[in-house]
């Protein structure tokens, strides 16, 4: 009976066609209250589009972070600085017990602490992304000291920077001060 959308006529409660300016059952001017229920009906569809947009543009938000995270190359999993017998903390784990004890195979608490220790080091350069070799050097030569592995300033900076990316731009990622940690303390 009816083409388009009916409302009630808010006059005699009669149905009319949302486009009726004027009740056919009562006669009343609808013009008014037509509108404004016209006027509602767009915004409500103007806010749903708002949010289907507000929702995109949030997912390409998280999307680029995500990419962003990985191109820079500082996401070291624990698990490839873990126990393994390849690993990193393995290795200086290894190089320390045989410094100590003339012993080459390191307790597993040993290689534990060079795991946290690593991971640690991993957690600064994440804080800190662009550090310059420099400060990074300095840290890390503390952090070492403190595991018992003495090392001048100069060698850890040739170790690094033997291991660095000629692009780089004398900055340094997490990835390559592990690997250079390992090169360096594994030529001792
Ligand atoms: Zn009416």
């Amino acid at each position: 009976m009816f083409k388009g959308e009916a409302v009630k006529c808010p006059y005699c409660a009669e149905e009319i066609q949302l486009e009726a300016i004027k009740c056919k059952h009562c006669g009343s001017d609808l013009k008014k209250i037509i509108s404004e229920e016209r006027k509602l009906k767009k915004e409500k569809s103007r806010f749903l589009l708002k949010a289907i947009v507000v929702i995109i543009v949030f997912v390409i938000f998280i999307a680029i972070i995500d990419s962003l995270s990985v191109e820079t190359g500082y996401n070291i999993s624990s698990s490839s600085l873990g126990s393994s017998k390849n690993s990193p903390a393995y290795m200086l784990a290894s190089i320390q017990n045989n410094q100590q004890t003339g012993n080459v195979i390191p307790s597993q608490k040993m290689v534990n602490k060079f795991d946290m220790y690593l991971n640690k080091l991993v957690k600064k350069c994440k804080e800190n992304s662009k550090s310059r070799i420099g400060d990074y050097v300095v840290t890390a030569q503390t952090e070492l000291k403190k595991e018992g592995v003495n090392l001048q300033l100069s060698e850890i900076i040739s170790g690094i920077n033997k291991s660095i990316p000629e692009n780089a731009d004398n900055l340094i990622g997490c990835d390559e001060a592990a690997t250079a940690f390992v090169v360096l303390v594994s030529a001792q």
